[in-house]
C-alpha cells in the first residue's frame, strides 16, 4: 500500500472545480478532509488501511461544508492597477503607466508599472523578490557578523508554512514576503536565522541570542501570529 501522495482528483463543487490533494499517512487513524489556508485545494488524509474509493466517498459527502468553508477564506490581493502594498511597512500605490518603457520602478510611494497590464502581477512580484533579496540579504550579512558568523548562499523562496529557514551548512532562506511585512518583523526574522548559525535549536541560548540581533522580537512574533495569513494573500 503506497504511502505519501497519490494522484491528486477534482472535487465538483457548485462554485467550481476544487483540487483534492491525497495522502495516505501511516499513522493517521481516520480519513480527514480540510480546505487549504487559502482556500486553493482540499486535503484528504487517508489512514494505513481506508481504501481511496472510501477516501473519495467521503470527501464527496463533504461538499457543502467545503463550499461554505470557501466562502470564508479571506480574498487574495491581487498585484493589479490601484491596488495599495505595504513595502517596509510604507503603503505604496500599484500604478500601471502603459506607455513607459521601463519595466518596475519606485516613486515615492508609488510603484509604477510599464507594460501590458497582464504583466503586472508577475513584474511586481519579481521587483519586490529583489528588494527583498538586498534588504535581507545585507541585514542577514551585517547581523552575521556581529556574532562573528558568516552565512552561506541566502536564497528567498515563496514557502506558505515558514518565513526563514537556516539548513546545517548554514545557508539561510526567506520568503520574499517578509518585504510586504513591518520593517521590524523582517529584522526579527533575519535575526532568527542568523542567530540558527550559532545556535541550532530553539533553546533558551539560542533566545537570548535572537533578542540581541533584533529590537522587537516578541511584537514581532506578534505580528507575525495575528497577521502572517495576510502576507500570503498578496499577489
Ligand atoms: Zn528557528
Amino acid at each position: 500500500m503506497k504511502i505519501g501522495k497519490l494522484e491528486p482528483k477534482i472535487l465538483n463543487l457548485p462554485s467550481g472545480d476544487l483540487p483534492l490533494e491525497i495522502r495516505r499517512h501511516p499513522t493517521a487513524r481516520r480519513i480527514t478532509l480540510r480546505l487549504s489556508n487559502q482556500g486553493e485545494a482540499a486535503r484528504l488524509v487517508l489512514p494505513r488501511y481506508a481504501s481511496l474509493r472510501e477516501g473519495l466517498a467521503f470527501a464527496n459527502s463533504k461538499k457543502d461544508w467545503l463550499e461554505s468553508r470557501l466562502h470564508d477564506v479571506p480574498p487574495r490581493i491581487p498585484f493589479e492597477d490601484g491596488q495599495i502594498v505595504p513595502i517596509l511597512g510604507t503603503d505604496h500605490r500599484i500604478t500601471h503607466c502603459p506607455q513607459a518603457r521601463r519595466g518596475v520602478w519606485r516613486d515615492g510611494e508609488r510603484v509604477l508599472v510599464s507594460g501590458n497590464p497582464e504583466h503586472i502581477p508577475r513584474r511586481v512580484t519579481d521587483h519586490l523578490k529583489t528588494l527583498a533579496r538586498q534588504v535581507i540579504g545585507d541585514r542577514a550579512h551585517a547581523k552575521a557578523a556581529v556574532i562573528g558568523k558568516q552565512p552561506g548562499r541566502i536564497s528567498l523562496r515563496d514557502s506558505r508554512s515558514r518565513w526563514g529557514s537556516c539548513s546545517h551548512t548554514g545557508n539561510l532562506n526567506f520568503s520574499w514576503r517578509l518585504i510586504i511585512a513591518p520593517e521590524f518583523v523582517l529584522d526579527y526574522v533575519g535575526a532568527h536565522e542568523v542567530a540558527h548559525l550559532a545556535e541550532h535549536n530553539h533553546g533558551p541560548r539560542f533566545w537570548a541570542l535572537a533578542g540581541q540581533l533584533t529590537p522587537d522580537m516578541e511584537t514581532a512574533k506578534a505580528w507575525l501570529r495575528r497577521n502572517g495569513e495576510t502576507l500570503l494573500r498578496y499577489g
